[in-house]
């Protein structure tokens, strides 16, 4: 558990719980306490994973050695369809952590309105300093490993930390060897193009996000905010999501003024080259260095002054020891917790709103569910269709949490006491939103027998 002090600050707790799952069961305790007649017995329910597969399996290495792997597989809920989530290869994986992601991708498929339930696997490995024969051996294997736990109507992974497309083609040509004579494609997303992938998935995470900060702007926004257009953006992280999102943004017409990487940061009053930027990443290995920009360290592209700040690197960069420089007037993380819980509270108190990862970055999630049914009905959609389909859902997404965080909002909770001891954010509309989205579908079904 990593810890965060900053004694100079007494009035406040001076230590900062930074679990990923200790953040996750305080948030959905925070949305539950909203929710009108939520029955206790569910609560308990959806704090827990439905199902927690481990698995452990020996794997011959390159050298003749032998090594034995650890791995997950945790499905939290499929009360709305089959688990949907990431595989994910790291070192320090467990299982705690992967049980809150789980829980994450259920919510994140409630708000997008998906027919998909929350799930998430891993395997304990250190990608960097295996080799590619490896890599695909440990897949095989512990795709085996999880037989029928995991099937296009079942549990569907998906690209993760350390994970792509090769691994997801590794995924389903397993699957496939042990299911044959059967449309396997829909086993898993994210697959390479040629072998049933989707147009538009890679660039779908950094794509929903201009979706979701549009819709926003466009709705309630921010007095002297309503568009992107114009807006000056700075981007924490340049890869996958945040060098698609800061292109898109400034398609838009907004001014990105800043990127960072895992090296540093950069900057340009003016707006950055971004045709530049990609160059000197490629080339050099990190943003810092491009032509004409001054370099600055993350902490301090953290708290430049703009009018959207988008984290979309790593969780819990902006939190109770730096929460306070931020000066952006809207936050979207577009990365999977980058705002802590105390963070939460101190941007609230500075009035800057925050578009919480679970709608914000769920344009992923949405192209997979794309590529799924394109699979299922072996099509393949053009990218206008995708991108159009996506802009869709976000704007939904966005209407619906907006909608949930007026009526939160004008008081209208079930307790009156706790509600009152509450601040009302978007995070806590959006997951009361999903919750109860739910929630009502599990007592809709009918709690079997
Ligand atoms: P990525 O590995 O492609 O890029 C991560 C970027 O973060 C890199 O540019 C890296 O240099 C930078 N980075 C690493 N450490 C940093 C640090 N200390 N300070 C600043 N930058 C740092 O990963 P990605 O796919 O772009 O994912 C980024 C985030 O978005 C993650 O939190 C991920 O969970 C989340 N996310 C991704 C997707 C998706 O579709 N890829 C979907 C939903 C959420």
């Amino acid at each position: 558990m990593e810890v965060v002090t900053k004694p100079a600050d007494e009035d406040r707790a001076s230590v900062e719980n930074l679990d990923p799952q200790f953040i996750a069961q305080q948030r959905f305790e925070q949305a539950a306490a909203y929710i009108a007649g939520f029955k206790e017995g569910l609560i308990d329910f959806f704090k827990a994973p439905k199902r927690t597969i481990g698995v452990c399996f020996p794997v011959e290495m390159d050298d003749g050695t032998v090594r034995t792997f650890h791995g997950y597989r945790i499905l939290h809920n499929h009360v709305l369809g089959p688990g949907k989530g990431g595989i994910r290869y790291h070192p320090e994986i467990t299982r705690a952590e992967v049980a809150s992601l789980a829980a994450l991708m259920t919510w994140k498929c409630a708000i997008a309105n998906l027919p998909f339930g929350g799930a998430k696997g891993g395997v304990i490995c250190d990608p960097k300093v295996l080799s590619e024969a490896e890599l695909r051996h440990i897949t095989r294997r512990f795709i085996s490993e999880l037989g029928d736990e995991i099937g296009p109507q079942t549990d569907i992974p998906a690209p993760d930390m350390y994970t792509d497309e090769r691994t997801m083609a590794w995924i389903y040509d397993t699957y496939d060897i042990l299911h044959p004579g059967q449309n396997n494609l829909p086993v898993v997303t994210g697959k390479p193009l040629e072998l049933g992938g989707s147009l538009g998935r890679m660039e779908a995470t950094g794509r929903g996000c201009l979706y979701a900060t549009e819709r926003f702007l466009a709705q309630a926004g921010l007095p002297g905010l309503s568009s992107v257009a114009g807006a000056r953006v700075v981007v924490q992280g340049f890869g996958n999501v945040g060098s698609v999102a800061a292109s898109l943004f400034q398609e838009a017409g907004a001014v990105v003024v800043a990127v960072s990487d895992s090296k540093g940061g950069i900057y340009a009053e003016e707006g950055l080259d971004l045709d530049a930027v990609s160059t000197q990443k490629q080339e050099v290995g990190t943003v810092v260095g491009t032509p004409d920009t001054q370099t600055l360290s993350n902490q301090d592209l953290l708290a430049l002054e703009c009018d959207i700040l988008i984290p979309a690197a790593l969780g819990a960069v902006i939190r109770y020891d730096n929460a306070e420089r931020v000066a952006a007037r809207l936050v979207v993380e577009a990365a999977n917790g980058p705002v802590t819980l105390m963070a939460d509270e101190i941007l609230q108190a500075k009035q800057i709103p925050v578009l919480p990862d679970i709608l914000a970055n769920a344009g992923g999630v949405t192209v997979s569910y794309f590529e799924w049914v394109q699979n299922l009905a072996n099509e393949s959609w053009s990218l206008e269709e995708v991108n159009e389909k996506l802009r869709r859902k976000m704007y939904a997404a966005v209407d619906a949490v907006m909608g949930r965080w007026r009526t939160l909002s004008a008081g209208s909770v079930s307790d009156e006491s706790v509600g009152a001891s509450l601040e009302v954010n978007l995070r806590i509309a959006a997951l009361v939103q999903a919750i109860e989205h739910v929630a009502r579908v599990t007592l809709q079904r009918g709690i079997w027998p």
